[in-house]
């Protein structure tokens, strides 16, 4: 059996066309849900309202309250699905916290580590999460001497331009082609900044082509004021248009593998704002880098499942993927795989996932500290409890009528000694985070 996680990064279901959004953002997935052996769940949750804790629950089957990989200092100290399957396993991303450009642990269980296109034919400098002398050492030693070493050389002075997700889904192509039996992550980043929206699609005029070119990714992050409000209407018709493409690259992939051997999860690790109001305050949120509204935790979940195995699941329950880890575990067993379950996200506050950001708006209190999550539901309604500060809400996400809860129902688990410190920010790793808007 073959694993294939398909993550379109940033990717809120609200966005989504399958998801009941009225612009037509994801047709090849609409068509491919029709499938037999398809399902879709309408209650998925991400672990996380970004890349690092997210994947880090969904690579390890712990909650984010469990592992606590809120902060890029941290690193995972325990082994990942990817360490422990017995087959070849790789990524391809443009994503640092996963291709190990940062060292957060989370891409030490992949073979194959495929993050940026390459001017030279030779090695790949971003395979080796910064061990300048050990790259150089094989560089010198491999067959293609100069093209290493040039590939070593724009790396280092980041002079290599933005790689778009057609170039993983080619070399994704090419390397499960050439291996019998595999596992693969494919995180596409089209959606996450909007830098490659597909301009045919009627919602996309000149003002939002012109403010693609001038509005810096970091710019999106923060809490917003009613002022703002028409940028990032403009932002998000961009953003739609990139889910568009990332539909298209989503249908090439799973177009390629065999369904009959292959389980295909296909996701995103969380949502993105463009100026929703916050469930309890009275902010409009931008970007993914504070709060747990629903905008940022209620993701796509389209999963086909090789033959012979079989689900118990009701797709229209409360769906994690934290149980990614245990699906995977579950269907190589020939058990009864399962994403139903107790659904649960977890936060560090923005002064361990952007200080800089932090520090920058005056570090102010109210957007650092743990937060956490617990789904649950009442009747044909979702009820999110979250604990925050030592108090705890309830928002019924239908209505979106908010409550004051109680934090014994809410149960946290205790955290599990899963990190270490992490080595300092490579250059590499510094200059990449910037373009994302992490710094
Ligand atoms: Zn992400």
């Amino acid at each position: 059996m073959n694993v294939l996680l398909v993550v379109m990064d940033s990717v809120s279901a609200k966005n989504m066309s399958l998801y009941g959004y009225e612009r037509e953002t994801t047709p090849w997935l609409e068509t491919w849900a029709t499938n037999d052996g398809v399902t879709v769940y309408e209650e998925a949750r991400a672990p996380g309202r970004w890349s690092l804790p997210s994947h880090a629950s969904m690579f390890t089957g712990l909650h984010a309250s469990e592992h606590r990989l809120f902060d890029r200092t941290q690193r995972l100290t325990i082994p990942t699905l990817w360490d422990e399957l017995e087959f070849p396993c790789a990524v391809f991303t443009k994503n640092s916290y996963i291709s190990g450009l940062v060292d957060t642990g989370l891409s030490a269980g992949f073979d194959t580590i495929v993050t940026k296109e390459l001017p030279f034919d030779g090695l790949d400098p971003y395979s080796y999460s910064g061990n300048t002398e050990k790259y150089l050492k094989d560089a010198l030693r491999s067959e293609n001497k100069i093209g290493s070493l040039l590939n070593g050389a724009f790396a280092k002075f980041n002079l290599l331009g933005w790689t778009t997700d057609d170039y993983y889904v080619e070399r994704f192509n090419e390397w499960s082609n050439t291996h019998e039996e595999w596992g693969a992550c494919i995180n596409l980043m089209g959606a996450h900044v909007s830098h490659n929206a597909d301009r045919s699609c009627d919602w996309v005029d000149e003002e939002s082509i012109d403010l693609q070119t001038r509005v810096d990714a970091s710019s999106r992050w923060e809490l917003i004021d009613d002022g703002d409000i028409h940028i990032f209407d403009e932002l998000e018709n961009l953003y739609d248009a990139s889910i568009r493409k990332v539909d298209k690259r989503v249908k090439e992939i799973v177009e390629s593998v065999d369904l009959s051997e292959t389980l295909v999860v296909v996701t995103s690790d969380h949502g993105h704002a463009f100026g929703e109001k916050s469930e309890f305050r009275d902010v409009r949120l931008g970007g993914h880098g504070v709060g747990m509204s629903e905008t940022l935790l209620h993701v796509p979940l389209i999963v086909s499942y090789p033959d012979g195995i079989e689900t118990s699941d009701d797709p229209t329950a409360l769906s994690s993927l934290t149980y990614f880890y245990d699906v995977v575990s579950e269907s190589l067993q020939k058990g009864t795989p399962a994403f139903n379950g107790v659904t649960r996200a977890g936060d560090g506050g923005m002064n361990k996932s952007n200080p800089e950001l932090w520090e920058s708006l005056g570090s102010p209190p109210e957007l650092s500290g743990d937060v956490f999550v617990r789904y649950h539901h009442d009747g044909e309604d979702v009820i999110k409890s979250i604990l925050w500060d030592g108090e705890v809400f309830e928002v019924n996400v239908r209505t979106n009528e908010v409550s004051e809860g109680n934090s014994e129902d809410m149960n946290i688990p205790k955290p599990k000694t899963v990190t270490s410190d992490s080595e300092e920010l490579s250059d590499e790793a510094r200059e990449q985070l910037k373009d994302l808007g992490y710094i």
